[in-house]
């Protein structure tokens, strides 16, 4: 996984504590699919992550798809 890089934005602040040290972007599962979330390096190392509501998870989960889609690494879903 070393040479993985995600294809997303990373936010300007951190998802969990709105801090802006060392962010970077990572892939969570969740009950809706795998969304993707901005940590800073502390709240990474403390294994602390953002409390989604049921809906803004699913928003998110739509997004990091869209996020792979634009990066050639999944297939677009087919209503
Ligand atoms: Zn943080
Ligand atoms: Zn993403």
């Amino acid at each position: 996984m070393d040479d993985f890089t995600l294809p997303c934005p990373v936010a300007d602040e951190c998802d969990a504590c709105g801090g802006d040290v060392e962010l970077d972007v990572y892939e969570a599962d969740t009950q809706v699919g795998v969304v993707c979330m901005t940590l800073c390096g502390a709240c990474f190392d403390a294994g602390r992550t953002p409390r989604l509501s049921c809906p803004g998870a699913v928003k998110r989960a739509l997004r990091h798809r869209g996020h792979l889609v634009d990066a050639g690494m999944a297939l677009p879903e087919v209503a």
